[in-house]
């Protein structure tokens, strides 16, 4: 497979074209980003974790019959997906109270939240990702009933999939960001899951190790990271 032209440079990531029209090759970058962009570093390796930690995810997720957009892995940081057509709906699963959550309502950090709360945003650069319903994202055409109570439907399976299999290896999922995409006739998991899209805590310690360490200078990213792909995929980094 060859990589084409960049379609789209996010935070993160970049997409690029590649010579089948059904696939897009999607490179984990190094860039780390936090506070809509007023807070940039880099760091060696991040994108290398990110897209691992992501794969094995992926992989699990497609074991349990959760449909995503991942293929392979054409070098450390290129990962082949599926030319999905985007929703432009952030949804945030959260199963214990943290960050945004605990500013704007009377949550205490650490609260468990039973059952899951599922938060929509609108994904936009340009409007700052507003929380929106059910009845904004029809009325801006987002996605249609039936997708949203799918989307919400997958969200949760991912949700008890993912809580099971961090669990088991000492990590508490607090929450995490999914997007979600439209491919032949059918909702598929898009983006990816890492250290950037969810806070992962130890499950003795209440350490984070994920992208807070970077937002709130608690230490070395990368460290954090490695920790996680240590835990997740064992196979390559225990
Ligand atoms: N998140 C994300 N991208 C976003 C917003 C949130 O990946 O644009 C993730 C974030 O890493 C966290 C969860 O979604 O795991 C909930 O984030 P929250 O709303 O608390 O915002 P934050 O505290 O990250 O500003």
């Amino acid at each position: 497979m060859k990589k084409l032209e960049q379609l789209h440079s996010g935070k993160a990531k970049t997409v690029f074209r590649t010579d089948d029209p059904g696939k897009l090759i999607m490179e984990f970058r190094d860039s780390l980003s936090a506070f809509d962009g007023k807070k940039l570093s880099s760091a060696s390796n991040k994108g290398y974790l990110n897209a691992r930690i992501s794969v094995k995810l992926f992989e699990l997720l497609e074991q349990k019959g959760i449909p995503t957009h991942y293929d392979s892995m054409l070098t450390d940081i290129d990962m082949v997906v599926d030319n999905v057509e985007i929703i432009l709906i952030e949804v945030i699963v959260r199963n214990i109270a943290a960050g945004s959550i605990v500013k704007k309502y009377p949550f205490e950090t650490g609260q468990q939240l039973d059952p899951p709360v599922i938060v929509f945003d609108y994904k936009s650069d340009e409007y700052g990702d507003p929380m929106i319903n059910d009845d904004i994202a029809l009325a801006l055409g987002l996605a249609t009933k039936d997708e949203l109570s799918r989307i919400r439907e997958l969200a949760l399976a991912i949700n008890s999939v993912l809580v099971e299999y961090l669990g088991e290896r000492n990590l508490l999922l607090p929450d995490f960001k999914l997007e979600f995409g439209r491919f032949n006739g059918g909702i598929i998991l898009a983006d990816e899951i890492s250290c950037d899209t969810c806070r992962f805590w130890d499950k003795i310690t209440g350490e984070s190790l994920d992208k807070d360490v970077f937002r709130f200078d608690r230490g070395d990213p990368v460290a954090a990271y490695r920790e996680v792909a240590k835990r997740v995929v064992p196979e390559i980094f225990g």
